[in-house]
């Protein structure tokens, strides 16, 4: 018999788990069912991004940038430090014990909130019936006023360098090595591989970048993109563009890559491969044939823009729907759904939505970039403010980079903002917020911004759009 149910959610990420404590907010009656296993065979909630994405990457980038300030830096501000030593075993224990707090934490809001968790799979049948099998092999069956569809996305795999998980491995073995390898080469130059790489670069390892582009980061700003690659470099990561992996074999301890690139044929001989291509949807007996939904040819699971399948009150959010593929976007589809569902009114923002490289220095954006709107015709203004006439950045040692705004000639409406520099990824949100309060250059000229801080790289910029710069030569 199956039990009746208001809601039940597939996928407790962070696309899932805010549509199941939402709808549960909204007074309906919430079952969130998710599949993830740990290592050690236990289930978790909070999905890729808790688990193996947003955190324990960020766990690690925090540990490791401070080990390369206080073996680089700290010297320059006068303080002398004894000799400076890794302990890898305990920076993993603080990563895994942050992943542990923060996907118990899920927990915990589940049951404030009242939504029931269940550790297992789920299949929407037809009629919006959902089958559960759970970890320990117990069957229920769900009748439910609405499904949401929260299933997330996996790494892509790359036919000439299949996973082995011990040398060829994807972005979560790659946040559990045990040892700083010797050599690693990253396949991919996006955000994964500039994290990942920029950790294990800073823990001592050679790190190769293998990307297939001829561009540096296609998708940023060409200007933010120049920059970065700049100090990239300067850090001693190996970017290789326009070269195509062709094969790799693995022999003594040691993986050979090959590829190819605009001098020919090359082989690289390594301890380790991150491969960082891309993710994509993850729908594995998700969906029963006769269930309705539609998949189409990328593996995307079909919506339109208010995340509804055409299967009526089915519904899907996050990786596993077209839109970037950002935990920040996910979790906004999953509440906006919930409140759908409880005949709210709620709409996403598909064009403010902000983008952060957590590298160092860091890169944000949010809108568009200037090549966007040169081949969109769009006429612009452009304003650019360097960290390096920040006193506050001088006084943190970090001036590299710029704030960048983009406005539009006619109607000085904000079209883009682009940053890379020290806690670019703190105030890209106040980009953010002027652009969904559609705000002009103007606007950010008038707000007075505290002293010294770095936010007033973003008041500068605004009054650089209209060659009114104080604390910069206007060009
Ligand atoms: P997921 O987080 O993938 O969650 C889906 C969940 O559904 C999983 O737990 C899965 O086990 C479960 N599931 C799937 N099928 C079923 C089923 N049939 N039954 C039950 N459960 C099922 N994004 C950012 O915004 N910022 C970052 O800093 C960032 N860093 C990242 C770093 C790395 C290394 C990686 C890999 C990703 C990172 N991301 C980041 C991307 C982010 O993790 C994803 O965009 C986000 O997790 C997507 O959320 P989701 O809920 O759609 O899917
Ligand atoms: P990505 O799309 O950011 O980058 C993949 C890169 O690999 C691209 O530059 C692409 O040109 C290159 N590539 C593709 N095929 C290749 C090949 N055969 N050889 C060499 N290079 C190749 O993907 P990702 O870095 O794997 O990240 C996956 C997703 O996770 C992204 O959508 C990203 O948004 C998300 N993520 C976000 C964050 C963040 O917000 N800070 C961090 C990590 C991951």
């Amino acid at each position: 018999m199956a039990e009746n149910i208001d809601v039940v959610v597939i996928g407790a990420g962070p696309a899932g788990y805010p549509a199941a404590i939402r709808a549960a907010q909204n007074g309906l009656s919430v079952v969130c069912v998710d599949s993830w296993k740990n290592r050690d065979g236990a289930g978790a909630l909070g999905g890729t991004c808790l688990n193996a994405g947003c955190i324990p990457s960020k766990a690690l980038l925090e540990s490791t940038e401070l080990l390369h300030r206080a073996q680089g830096e700290f010297a320059a501000h006068g303080i002398k430090l004894g000799s400076i030593a890794l302990d890898l075993a305990v920076m993993q224990k603080r990563r895994a014990s942050i992943v542990r707090n923060m996907t118990g934490g899920i927990g915990s809001l589940f049951k404030a909130a009242g939504v029931t968790a269940i550790f297992g799979h789920g299949k929407l049948l037809a009629d919006r019936h959902v089958q559960v099998t759970g970890h320990d092999g117990s069957r229920r069956e769900f009748a439910a006023g609405n499904v949401v569809l929260a299933s997330g996305s996996i790494p892509t795999e790359l036919p000439a360098l299949p996973f082995d998980h011990e040398r060829i491995v994807d972005s979560w073995d790659a946040l559990e090595f045990t040892a700083v390898p010797g050599k690693l080469c990253v396949v991919g130059a996006g955000v994964i591989g500039l994290e990942l790489g920029s950790v294990w670069r800073r823990l001592g390892a050679e790190v190769v970048v293998l990307e297939a582009l001829d561009r540096f980061l296609a998708i940023a700003d060409q200007q933010l993109a120049t920059e970065a690659a700049r100090q990239f470099k300067k850090q001693g990561l190996d970017i290789r563009l326009g070269a195509r992996v062709t094969g790799a074999t693995s022999a003594d301890g040691k993986v050979s890559v090959s590829y190819t690139d605009k001098s020919g044929a090359q082989t690289l001989s390594v301890d380790k491969v991150i491969v960082a291509v891309g993710r994509r949807p993850y729908t594995a007996d998700l969906l029963a044939p006769d269930s309705g939904v539609r998949i189409d040819e990328r593996g995307f699971i079909q919506v339109d823009a208010q995340c509804r399948t055409g299967v009526e009150r089915v519904w899907a959010v996050g990786d596993c729907v077209r839109g970037p593929m950002l935990a920040h976007k996910g979790k906004e589809e999953g509440v906006a759904v919930a409140d759908q569902i409880a005949g709210r009114y709620a709409h996403v923002n598909y064009d403010v939505i902000p983008s952060v490289i957590y590298t160092a220095p860091e890169i944000a954006w949010v809108g568009r970039t200037e090549e966007q709107l040169k081949s969109a015709g769009i006429a612009y203004k452009s304003g650019v403010f360097p960290f390096a006439a920040s006193g506050r950045a001088r006084a943190m040692e970090a001036a590299a980079g710029f704030t960048k705004i983009l406005a539009a000639s006619d109607t000085d409406t904000i079209l883009g903002v682009h940053i890379i520099g020290p806690m670019a990824g703190e105030l890209i949100a106040e980009a953010t917020l002027a652009m969904e309060f559609q705000a002009s250059a103007e606007d950010l000229q008038r707000t007075i911004h505290a002293h010294p801080t770095l936010a007033e790289g973003l008041h500068e910029a605004a009054l650089a759009v209209d060659k009114r710069a104080i604390d910069s030569i206007n060009r």
